[in-house]
Order: structure tokens, then C-alpha cells, then sequence
């Protein structure tokens, strides 16, 4: 039988995937000798069999109970034992963090006898154990039972009645008790459950089922974390914050989750237990000040935090309880940072000693690096500025303020920006999170809900803007001087400095981009960052990074940006604008001689197109891909011209007639799949020449640009052989040297690839295609009618469109790279979709094999710094 078991003293961080984030690293403070609370850890293993089977797997209690038991032996006392109770946590802890999403119910182990024992056991101190039994009937009731926290929350106000908790005394408490037992009753039609080990037992079972919450499901899906790993239960000896003021609770980071500096950052309050820092119930204060009011804890916490950053040799969060002068570890784990300190802190790592380069580079992520290329806020607006609140995710956003998550949703669905306005967020608040710009708060720091899931998402976030009056009813916020900003009203927020603006701010390109395209000043600390970051990953990593680009203009910046060559020149956009009318004239030419007109004016302006490119490039690879398109997309609108002609009767004029029947002609019902790539320059004599005629003059106009020839949408190697044979005898008349290679996009190209080998210098996969035709998706039609159900479903957990599918796509990539390499050992390999510059794909590619990928200039440095990473972590490695 597995075991499903471990007490803290047993695992270690290395086991997130048993023990989850939580568990693991409470295992290794325990073993770093910190002051961590006794406990044990259920297994993810227990938490997936209880999902599948939907009971307890065989075994399981008994190892609990063994496990309590040797817990209760080592504590001296016995769960809920009645004079002197032992009390326990029940935590979820998944092995990704999933903040706020899943459940944990403290002060387990009490009822009406044990709250007694507590007393004595706190010295007499009756508010602390009934404050203590009433959070754990709250708790209790709220995640395990399933009742509408609200009804808690109001009784608490109305007993609090405008006053401070602090203000509540015992009595208050044990009324309290009495009213939530009472709304348990009502809401369940059974009492609490006195029983302690039917608590603890309840509990562990919500917590495996808090992993299929609806909202942990919506967390999982958007930052990609996959829905079956299941959670794992930790079972953590209590400790209390909420004992007096000489007691309480807080949350730390070892340095500044915003800039990555050294320092201390966090905030701490007294008198209080875990849930009521997050939740914001009284104001925190900033952690410094508890050197003041109990120096020997403050400066243990502080020589433990550097000890964790030492150990970990990265930035941790921490959470911490002090009872009555003892400081107690509760939790740790490598922490969530801005985009910006991502980069910061790899460096400044480096720096200290602790990691070296290579490691520096997989510290960090290109979708880091792309927040970073985001536009900032001008500087001149600060008479725009209504207030400041805290920076809590960067970047710059604008948007309609709204004040729902619901309205949220609502409008951005109808193409709308907003920016989510609320006094806190919650757990109920993500669906709007997501559809926002940014999210606004008026309360809670820097580690409360909406800050630390806002660095999550890489969402623009201020919070804590504690000038501001926000009520949700009326759907409005006041800001100092009288201003009221209501549902509708565009403001900016700036998630950099925290500034909030009223009405639409200009913004500027952001430090990172100027640097890329050439900026020498490196004053600015994060620009040094990415720089030394970016020299390294590009020392490092075997994957060439090319560019898609059709211009001079863009070609240029590509070159700027880093791109080492053109992977996907397309031509025809070419053939748009004023020259349509000549496409036209060859679409309808009847004679070879008026096609033959038509193409020799077509030439000179295709050779000036690619001359440009080739000097822009100055030596670099530029990889031309023939005309694509079906031809009916340069004709007028079948209906439009029929109406036309139809209005006109007999008058109608003989051109349009003749356009008329070639549109009717080349009507498709399924153009992605109709004459278009290599089957129109069969079909249409002379077409695909004059474009490698244009290409070869270019080059030759050009000192040394390198010319690749591709074909596009070739099936068959016969169908390529046509076109490469005239392709070779016009080059050769020329006297130009040049690739002739095709793209590797319809199935059945992959699949013989061995033999388009033969014929094919180097292939490119046009993975945009290769899916649409592999997955027979539709890309225009499916995205909007189904994808979103495909995806709650879970038949992929992101669009393969967006990031290439492994297992099918990639296999084809895989076979095509495989046997096209056995035909023609030197075929260079490239991709050239949208993949090109997505990051997961990207590692794909280097795990395959290829030679570079191909993406938009902008995503460049992205993929650029990717395959650095790709090519420094190892195999199977999280990369996350
Ligand atoms: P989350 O993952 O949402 O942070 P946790 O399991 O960490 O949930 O618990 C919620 C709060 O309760 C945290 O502030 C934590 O520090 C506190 N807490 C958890 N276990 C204990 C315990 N045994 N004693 C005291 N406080 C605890
Ligand atoms: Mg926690
Ligand atoms: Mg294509």
C-alpha cells in the first residue's frame, strides 16, 4: 500500500508533487531546525484516489490516526482532549500556489468541553478560547459545511456594532458562539459536530474536494496549472496570534517583491490569527514595527528570513505567528515577484554569490520579459492624478471603472477596457480579474488577495489606495477633493508607482524596448538587468531566432531586436494596394500573351519589394515564401459584383461580366483548402516564375543577401519537384545561388517528408496550418464558437493555436524533422507559425531538434531568452 502519510520531520522541498508547495517546505523548515509547529502532511496521492473513487482510500484513516497519535505524544496532550485540548490546522496546499483558492480551517479540536480546557491552558484567558471557538465554527461552517460565509460575517458586525474586534470581550465571544452554532442548526439541520476527530476528519475530506471548487478550476486554467495533480492536506498543530497583544500574526517577503531590493518588507498584526492579515479586519502595520514592540522575536524573524534566502537562494514569503513571545513558522515558499524584480533579483543573486548565470537565466520567463516590453504611462499626467495607492503589479492600464466582477465580465465580453474597482478583492472576484486591464483596491497591502493574485496574472494592479471611498452599491468611488468617479468613467492606473489618474493617460514605450532597439543607457538598474540576462541566454542557446517580417521597415527592427534572419518573408501583401488591379488583369487574362503582360508588370515592383528586404537584412538569410492566398481574395465580393451586374441588367458592363464568371469560377466553399500555395503556381503558368525571376534580380542587386526560396502548402513531392526544377533553371540563368526548400504544413507533407526531403533543402513548419489541418479545426471559426467549451472541458488546457500540441502536432513535427534529416542529413529545420514565439513552444523546438524558430519582431527577445532557458534546464524539468 502507498504511503499517504508524512510527518514534517520526513519529507522535504523536493517533494512538491507528493506533499504540494505548503507541505514540502514546512518539511524542510522543520529540518532546517526553524521553529516550525509539529504536524503531518496527506499526500496528493490520497487527495487524487479520494477525487477518483469519492471515499477515502483503504488505509488511510488508519495512517491518520497513527500519525495524530504520535503527534499527540510528542505535544503531551490529546485532540480536543477535554482539560487540556490539543488543537490542530487543517491546510490545503497544492504543488503550484494557488493563493486564497483552496480552504484551511483553524482551532480544530474544540467544542463545549475542550474551549474550557483551553482557558486553562491559556491561563485563564477566557476572550482568547472562545474567540478561538467561534473562528472555528466559522471556518468550519464556511468551507467544510458549505454556509454562506456572509451570515457569519453579519452576526460578527452586528455584534461588533461599530467597535473594534479588539473591543469584544469574552462574554461577546461566547454569545457569539451560541448565534453561529445556532446559524449551523439553521443552515444544516444538525448540530456542530462535537466530535473532534469527525472535525479533523470532515475537514481533510473539504480541502481534497476544494481542489475541484469552481474557483481554484478558473485559477488552474488561467495560470495553466494542470487539473489533476490534486491537493495535499496538512494537518498542523496549532499555534496562537490571538492570545493578547503580546501575541500575532503576520506575512513577510525576504525582499521587495516590487524591485527585488534588500530590506524588509511585510506587515504584522497584533493580537489576531492568521486569516485576519489577508483579510484586512483591522489595519496592519508595517513589519518594522515589530522590532519595537518585541525586539528578540524581530531580530529571530530577521536572522530566519536571511537563513531561508540563503537556503532557498531565492526571494521567499513567509507567514509567522508569535504566542506571547515565541515565534512560530507557519509557512514558506520561493515567492511571487513582479516581472521587473524577476530580472533584478536573478542578477543581483549572481551578484551575492548564490547562483551563477545559467541559473540566473532560468530564474526568469519570457512572458516576463514581454510584460516588461509594455508601454508605461508618460510622465507629464501627475495633474490627471487623483490619488496613489499601493504598486502592486506593473504596467500601465486604462480602462471604464466598474465595480463588479460581474459587470467586469459583462463588458469587457463587449470589447470593453476596464478596471475592476473594489474595497478588497476575494476569491469571487477572479472571473473579474481576469476580464479587466487592472484591478483597483482601496484596502489591503501588498499581500493582500488582489495584489498577489494581480503578480500572478501579470494583471496591472494598484491597492491599498486608502483615500479612496468605494462603494459597490452605488457603483462609484470618491476621491479627495470632491471627485467622484462613477461606473463608466475612464481612469489609469499605473501598477509601476501606484498612481491612480482620472480619465485617459498617454502612454510611453517602456526602458526595455529602447535598450533592444539600441538605447546605450544603462543607468536604469532593470535595463543592466536584462541585459546581462539576455547576453547570456544568447550565449547559451543552440536554437537560431529568426523573424517574420515583410517590409524593410520591419525587417529592421527585427534586426534590431536580435533577429539573426528572416524565417517567413510572406508576398502577398504584395500584391494588394494599387497593384491589385494587375492581379486582376492575370486572374482574368485569356490569352498567354495578356498573362504574360500582366506578370512582366508585376516583376519590377516584386524585385523592389525584396531588394529592400535583402538590405535590410545586410547578409542575413531572408526566407521568401512564393504567393500563398487563394486568388479569389484579390477579386471583388461574389455577391457585391453580382448585385451589380444583375441592377444593371442589360447595361451591365462587359469587364464586370467577365470578372463576374472568374469570381464565380474560383468560388470555394472551403478556400483554406482550395487553390491556394504550390497548387495555384501550378495552375497559373508563369506566376511562381516571375516571383523567383523578381527574387533572383534582387539578389543579385544586393551584396551578399542570401536568398531561400519556399514553397508553400506542398502535399506531395512531385508537386514541389515542378517547382523547384523551374525554380533552379531561372536561378541558374541568373547566376544566383539560393535555398530551395517548402513548408511543412499539411499532414501529408510530415508524413512523407523522407521523400519531400529529396526534393527540399530545408523545410519550415507552418504550424498555423499543420494544426488547423491536423486538429481539422477551422482557425477563423472555431475560436469564437467553441474553444472556450473545449477548454472548460479540458480537451486541451490552452489553445493549440496558441501553443503547439505536443503530442499531435508535435509528433508530426517530430517525424518530419526525423525522416527528412534521414534523406538529407544537412536539411535545415525551422518553424515559422505564431508558435515560433511562444515559450512552451519554443522549448519544444529545441527538444526536436530544429535549427530556429521564426516569430513576430516583437516576440523576439522572448523567444530569444527562451531558448537560452531551453537550452539550460534540463530535460522535464518545471520551467514554471
Ligand atoms: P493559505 O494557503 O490560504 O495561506 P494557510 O493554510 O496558510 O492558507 O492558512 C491560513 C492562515 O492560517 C495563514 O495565515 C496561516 O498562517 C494560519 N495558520 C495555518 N495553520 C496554523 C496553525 N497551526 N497555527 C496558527 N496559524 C495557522
Ligand atoms: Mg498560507
Ligand atoms: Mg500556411
Amino acid at each position: 500500500m502507498p504511503k499517504y502519510v508524512y510527518d514534517f520531520t520526513e519529507g522535504n522541498k523536493d517533494l512538491k508533487d507528493l506533499l504540494g508547495g505548503k507541505g514540502a517546505n514546512l518539511a524542510e523548515m522543520t529540518n532546517l531546525g526553524l521553529p516550525v509547529p509539529p504536524g503531518f502532511t496527506i499526500t496528493t496521492d490520497a487527495c487524487r484516489r479520494f477525487l477518483e473513487d469519492g471515499r477515502l482510500p483503504d488505509g488511510l484513516e488508519e495512517e491518520i490516526a497513527a500519525h495524530l497519535a504520535a503527534l499527540e505524544g510528542q505535544m503531551g496532550r490529546r485532540l480536543g482532549q477535554a482539560d487540556d485540548p490539543l488543537l490542530v490546522s487543517v491546510r490545503s496546499g497544492a504543488k503550484f500556489s494557488m493563493p486564497g483558492m483552496m480552504e484551511t480551517v483553524l482551532n480544530i479540536g474544540l467544542n463545549d468541553e475542550s474551549v474550557h480546557g483551553l482557558v486553562k491552558q491559556a491561563g485563564g484567558n477566557e476572550r482568547f478560547a472562545w474567540d478561538s471557538y467561534r473562528r472555528l465554527i466559522q471556518m468550519f461552517g464556511k468551507t467544510v459545511q458549505g454556509i454562506d460565509g456572509e451570515l457569519f460575517d453579519e452576526a460578527l458586525e452586528e455584534l461588533k456594532n461599530g467597535r473594534d474586534d479588539l473591543k469584544l470581550e469574552a462574554a461577546d465571544f461566547q454569545r457569539l458562539v451560541e448565534t453561529y452554532k445556532g446559524i449551523v442548526r439553521e443552515q444544516t439541520g444538525q448540530d456542530f459536530p462535537a466530535d473532534p476527530h469527525q472535525q479533523m476528519r470532515m475537514a481533510v475530506m473539504a480541502v481534497f474536494e476544494s481542489w475541484n471548487a469552481p474557483r481554484a478550476t478558473l485559477y488552474r486554467r488561467q495560470e495553466r496549472i494542470p487539473a489533476d495533480l490534486g491537493t495535499a492536506v496538512n494537518v498542523c498543530s496549532m499555534v496562537f496570534g490571538n492570545c493578547g497583544m503580546d501575541s500575532g500574526t503576520g506575512v513577510a517577503f525576504t525582499r521587495d517583491p516590487g524591485s527585488g531590493h534588500q530590506g524588509v518588507y511585510g506587515d504584522y498584526l497584533q493580537n489576531a490569527q492568521g486569516e485576519d492579515v489577508v483579510a484586512g479586519i483591522r489595519n496592519t502595520m508595517p513589519l518594522q514595527e515589530l522590532e519595537r514592540i518585541d525586539k528578540p522575536v524581530y531580530d529571530e524573524l530577521m536572522k530566519i528570513m536571511e537563513t531561508l534566502e540563503n537556503h532557498y537562494r531565492d526571494l521567499c514569503d513567509i507567514e509567522f505567528t508569535v504566542e506571547r513571545g515565541k515565534l512560530w513558522m507557519l509557512q514558506t515558499r520561493v515567492g511571487k515577484r513582479t516581472a521587473g524584480a524577476a530580472f533584478r533579483i536573478a542578477v543581483q543573486l549572481v551578484d551575492q554569490g548564490l547562483i551563477d548565470l545559467d541559473e540566473a537565466v532560468t530564474r526568469v520567463n519570457g512572458a516576463q520579459l514581454a510584460q516588461l516590453m509594455f508601454p508605461r504611462f508618460a510622465g507629464d499626467a501627475e495633474s490627471a492624478r487623483i490619488t496613489k495607492g499601493m504598486n502592486a503589479s506593473p504596467g500601465a492600464a486604462v480602462g471604464k471603472a466598474v465595480f463588479s466582477s460581474e459587470r467586469a465580465v459583462e463588458l469587457a465580453a463587449q470589447g470593453e477596457a476596464v478596471i475592476l474597482v473594489r474595497r478588497e478583492t476575494n476569491p469571487d472576484d477572479l472571473a473579474g480579474m481576469i476580464a479587466a486591464r487592472g484591478v483597483l483596491t482601496s484596502r489591503g497591502g501588498k499581500t493582500s488577495h488582489a495584489a498577489v493574485v494581480a503578480r500572478g496574472m501579470g494583471k496591472t494592479c494598484v491597492c491599498g489606495a486608502e483615500e479612496l471611498e468605494v462603494s459597490t452599491k452605488e457603483r462609484r468611488f470618491t476621491a479627495p477633493g470632491g471627485i467622484v468617479v462613477s461606473e463608466g468613467d475612464v481612469i489609469s492606473i499605473d501598477g509601476s508607482s501606484g498612481a491612480v489618474y482620472l480619465g485617459e493617460v498617454p502612454v510611453v514605450p517602456s526602458p526595455v524596448v529602447e535598450y533592444f532597439e539600441g538605447a546605450t543607457d544603462q543607468d536604469d538598474e532593470l535595463v543592466r538587468a536584462v541585459d546581462r540576462i539576455m547576453t547570456h541566454a544568447d550565449a547559451s542557446r543552440r536554437l537560431r531566432v529568426r523573424a517574420n517580417a515583410d517590409n524593410a521597415e520591419d525587417a529592421a527592427r527585427a534586426r534590431r531586436f536580435g533577429a539573426e534572419g528572416i524565417g517567413l518573408c510572406r508576398t502577398e501583401h504584395m500584391f494588394l494596394g494599387d497593384r491589385r488591379q494587375l492581379v486582376e488583369d492575370l486572374v482574368l487574362a485569356t490569352s498567354d500573351a495578356e498573362r504574360e503582360q500582366a506578370l512582366a508588370a508585376l516583376e519590377p515592383l516584386q524585385k523592389a519589394d525584396f531588394t529592400e528586404i535583402f538590405q535590410a537584412m545586410a547578409g542575413l538569410p531572408v526566407t521568401i515564401r512564393l504567393i500563398d492566398p487563394p486568388l479569389h481574395e484579390f477579386l471583388p465580393d461574389y455577391t457585391e459584383l453580382s448585385v451589380k451586374v444583375a441592377l444593371a441588367g442589360d447595361d451591365a458592363d462587359d469587364k464586370d461580366l467577365r470578372v463576374l464568371a472568374a469570381v464565380k469560377r474560383l468560388h470555394e466553399q472551403n478556400p483554406m483548402l482550395g487553390l491556394r500555395g504550390v497548387r495555384l503556381g501550378l495552375v497559373i503558368p508563369g506566376l511562381f516564375a516571375m516571383q523567383v525571376r523578381a527574387i533572383a534580380e534582387a539578389a543579385k542587386a544586393v551584396e551578399g543577401a542570401r536568398a531561400e526560396i519556399m514553397i508553400p502548402l506542398v502535399g506531395a513531392v512531385q508537386e514541389l519537384e515542378h517547382v523547384r526544377d523551374e525554380a533552379r533553371r531561372i536561378l541558374a540563368e541568373a547566376g544566383v545561388e539560393a535555398l530551395v526548400g517548402t513548408m511543412i504544413e499539411v499532414p501529408r507533407a510530415a508524413l512523407t517528408a523522407g521523400q519531400i526531403a529529396e526534393a527540399a533543402e530545408f523545410f519550415s513548419f507552418g504550424t498555423n496550418d499543420l494544426t488547423q489541418m491536423t486538429w481539422g479545426f477551422s482557425r477563423d471559426d472555431v475560436e469564437a464558437s467553441f474553444f472556450s467549451k473545449y477548454l472548460e472541458l479540458g480537451v486541451f488546457g490552452v489553445s493549440p493555436f496558441e501553443s503547439l500540441d505536443r503530442d499531435g502536432v508535435g509528433r508530426l513535427v517530430r517525424i518530419a524533422a526525423e525522416e527528412g534529416r534521414r534523406t538529407r542529413p544537412d536539411l535545415k529545420l525551422g518553424i515559422c507559425g505564431e508558435h515560433g514565439g511562444d515559450p512552451d513552444s519554443v522549448h519544444f523546438c529545441h527538444r526536436a531538434g530544429l535549427d530556429y524558430v521564426s516569430c513576430s519582431p516583437f516576440r523576439i527577445p522572448v523567444a530569444r531568452l527562451e531558448a537560452g532557458r531551453a537550452a539550460l534546464v534540463s530535460e522535464g524539468s518545471d520551467t514554471r
